[in-house]
């Protein structure tokens, strides 16, 4: 039977490209969008997660139609880039309410089914600025920093009800977010990263892919830097 499948965020950009790319191996696939209109072959459900309610309703319409979430991808998330002097306290927050604790919300909703299933996949999708750091980015790299400790803490709490629990962390990726980057930026960023270009959405779709498989069994609590060997393995 396809697995059921909820990643957040899936209307477009890497969410979209993570969805299709699971859809076309055989998962039954739900993707939730906050704005515009679902995509098009997906189950789309609305949601913002910025609200446990809206969390909770878009698990239920999934679960209703595919059986309970089997793999989670809690992919939703916004930059909100200010230099830390200029920095209003609503635009930290804001921004570790929709990455970090959003992605508690979709993690925590989506283990009740896990938990009785004894098997499932949790997949969340940080940054290497989380680690790297990038300068206008306080909020953001705090709100993907944030990700790793909760995923490896949770990995340790489920791990022995065969759930898994793991990061990816892209780098610089063709999307919405990275496209008003100015140019004489991305080409500074292209120069900084050793493959000489940046992401495109299928990359980091692939690598999710994988974490989401039986081949991944044995992997929980990591790390996996999908950034064209920017952060070098960080
Ligand atoms: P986009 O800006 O293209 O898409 C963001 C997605 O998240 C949209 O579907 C958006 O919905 C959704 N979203 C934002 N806020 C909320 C919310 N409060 N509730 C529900 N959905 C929300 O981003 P990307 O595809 O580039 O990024 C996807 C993820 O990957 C993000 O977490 C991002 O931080 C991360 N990432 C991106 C990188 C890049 O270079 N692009 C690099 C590293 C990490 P809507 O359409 O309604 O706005």
């Amino acid at each position: 039977m396809a697995r059921s499948v909820l990643v957040t965020g899936g209307n477009r950009g890497i969410g979209l490209a993570i969805a299709r790319e699971l859809a076309v191996a055989g998962d039954a696939v739900a993707v939730t969008y906050r704005s515009g209109e679902p995509p098009e072959g997906l189950f789309g459900v609305r949601c913002d997660v910025t609200s446990m309610a809206d969390v909770e309703a878009a698990f239920d319409k999934a679960e209703a139609e595919h059986g309970p979430v089997e793999v989670v991808v809690a992919n939703a998330g916004i930059t909100k880039d200010t230099l830390l002097p200029m920095m209003k306290e609503e635009t930290f927050t804001d921004v570790i309410d929709a990455n970090l604790t959003g992605a508690y919300r979709v993690a925590k909703r989506a283990v009740r089914g896990m938990l009785r299933m004894r098997r499932g996949r949790i997949i969340l999708i940080s940054s290497t600025t989380a680690t790297r750091g990038l300068a206008g980015q306080t909020n953001y790299a705090a709100s993907k920093a944030g990700m790793i400790g909760f995923a490896r803490s949770a990995a340790r709490e489920l791990g022995s009800r065969g759930i898994t629990v793991n990061v990816v962390a892209p780098g610089f990726v063709q999307t919405d977010m990275t496209a008003d980057l100015d140019e004489s930026y991305q080409e500074q960023i292209k120069a900084a990263i050793p493959l000489g270009r940046y992401a495109t959405t299928a990359d980091i779709a692939r690598v999710v892919k994988f974490i989401a498989s039986d081949d991944a069994a044995y992997i929980t609590g990591a790390v996996i830097p999908v950034d064209g060997g920017l952060g070098m393995g960080h």
